[in-house]
């Protein structure tokens, strides 16, 4: 029986482990954290398709609570531009608890067969010969080497396994700040029963930081996050927090009920490479985001049900140029996509706050811009206004300009990726890809 190890529980190693154990692998799962600390401690958007798709049963359901309709404002918060959803998103996305998901994908694991070793750090890959051939961990304070036939890092954006890896490998071991959106997320309690319409707020630029804040106003508590694009510091925090409090007197800051941590995302599309010989990374450590919303439990419960259908085709050992069909259909099947929203996101990270509200102003970013990431259609008209507002603005030429080269570079790096592995043709297709 072939061995697995998996570095984390993340979202996309529990659910490729689910998928593989179910055929008969023999998988154990090394997280640092204790089962009861696992999972993010506040609610998130899935999308609900994902589970089925991905092999694992919708929760029921009492486990969802229903999207809310999103309103969007610039930095001088005076436009308020109320994105307009499909019925069908109002079906497919719900809330879900993060630790009820964490604990229901890991019950799931454990009930197919998949070990778990808690409270244990992964500190490295251990490498013979150019393979992956397992993991050094620190279990009960002694450096241990567990061996396996295939590691799947499943470890996060800092995963110390992709950081490890040696640089013959051709894996991007870090992702760099300005890839990265830090985040405070924290639920307050609420002074008074007061509601605002509509309830879910979301601020670009907020305290004119490049940034996407929100305040969501529940019935039991005050959810707010404040991010940055490339850096958040302890006073940011504080300013965005306060500057809210005036908009909404009603958040108690005195009293967080769940979160109230930092934490980064990788927003960016997918590493160029994420697979090597007896090595692939799934979720946050391969960079599988939607680079706008940060959004990765539905790109990660895809990528681990990919890794999983690959992995069980593999016959022999789990070489670079077998795993690269996984990575090859991550990309076909979900990784493209993001490449346009990632365009988007490069475009609102280069201008400044000011930008931001002639944006807001001119109606280039409008109901149709927030309405489904990359669904707008335009008539000839609409867009003829928008060009129009932009290039009024001088500033904002060249990010555009820059945009139009990444979407020509985009269009040759998806028609040229080879479905097989050669040395050749995959870094070919990684320059080409990195241009975008
Ligand atoms: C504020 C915030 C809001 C978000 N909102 C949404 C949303 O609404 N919708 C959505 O789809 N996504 C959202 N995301 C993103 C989503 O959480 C991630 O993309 C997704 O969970 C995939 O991450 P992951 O499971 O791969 O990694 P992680 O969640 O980082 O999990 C990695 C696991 O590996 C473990 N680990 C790390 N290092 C080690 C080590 N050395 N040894 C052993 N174990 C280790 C960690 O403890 C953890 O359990 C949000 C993220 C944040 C921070």
């Amino acid at each position: 029986m072939k061995k697995i190890v998996v570095a984390g529980a993340g979202i996309g190693g529990l659910v490729a482990a689910i998928n593989l154990a179910k055929k008969g692998f023999d998988i154990t799962i090394y997280e640092s954290k204790d089962r009861s600390e696992l999972g993010h401690d506040w609610c998130d958007t899935v999308y609900k398709p994902s589970f089925p798709e991905a092999g694992i049963p919708l929760p029921t359901p009492e486990h969802f609570t229903p999207y809310r309709v999103m309103s969007c404002r610039g930095p001088k918060k005076n436009i308020k531009v109320v994105a307009k959803r499909s019925d069908r998103i109002f079906e497919e996305v719900a809330y879900i608890d993060r630790k009820f998901l964490a604990e229901y994908l890991a019950d799931l694991a454990e009930k197919n067969g998949v070990k778990f070793i808690f409270g244990v750090r992964v500190l490295s890959p251990v490498i013979e010969n150019g393979f992956v051939t397992g993991l050094k961990v620190l279990l009960y304070g002694k450096e241990k080497e567990i061996r396996a036939d295939l590691v799947i890092d499943a470890a996060g954006i800092d995963s110390p396994v992709r950081k490890n890896l040696p640089k013959s490998f051709g894996i991007e071991n870090e992702v760099k700040a300005e890839e990265t959106l830090f985040t405070y997320r924290a639920y307050f309690a609420r002074k008074s029963d007061e509601v605002t319409d509509p309830r879910y707020n979301t601020y670009f630029y907020h305290c004119r930081r490049a940034s996407i804040d929100w305040v969501i106003t529940e019935d039991e508590h005050i959810d707010v996050l404040v991010t940055g694009f490339g850096s958040l510091t302890k006073s940011a925090i504080e300013a965005a927090v306060a500057d809210f409090q005036k908009d909404y007197p009603y958040i108690d800051t005195d009293k967080i009920l769940r979160g109230g941590t930092t934490s980064r995302i990788p927003l960016r599309k997918s590493l160029p490479l994420f697979v090597g010989n007896g090595y692939a990374a799934v979720g946050d450590s391969a960079i599988m985001i939607e680079p706008l919303s940060g959004s990765g439990v539905r790109l990660s419960f895809g990528g681990g049900k990919i890794l999983a259908d690959t992995v069980t085709e593999i016959d022999g050992k789990y070489s670079l140029e077998k795993l690269w069909k996984y990575q090859y259909r991550y990309f076909k099947e979900c990784g493209e996509d993001q490449i346009s929203v990632d365009i988007i996101k490069s475009v609102l990270t280069s201008i400044d706050a000011d930008d931001m509200d002639y944006l807001f102003e001119t109606e280039v970013l409008g109901a149709k811009e927030f309405a489904e990431t990359g669904s707008a259609k335009y008539t000839a008209n609409e867009l003829l206004q928008k060009v129009a507002a932009i290039a009024k603005r001088p500033k904002l030429l060249k990010p555009l300009a820059n945009a139009g080269m990444s979407i020509i570079n985009s269009t040759l790096a998806c028609n040229a990726m080879p479905e097989n592995y050669s040395v050749q043709a995959v870094e070919n297709w990684i320059k080409l890809y990195k241009k975008i």
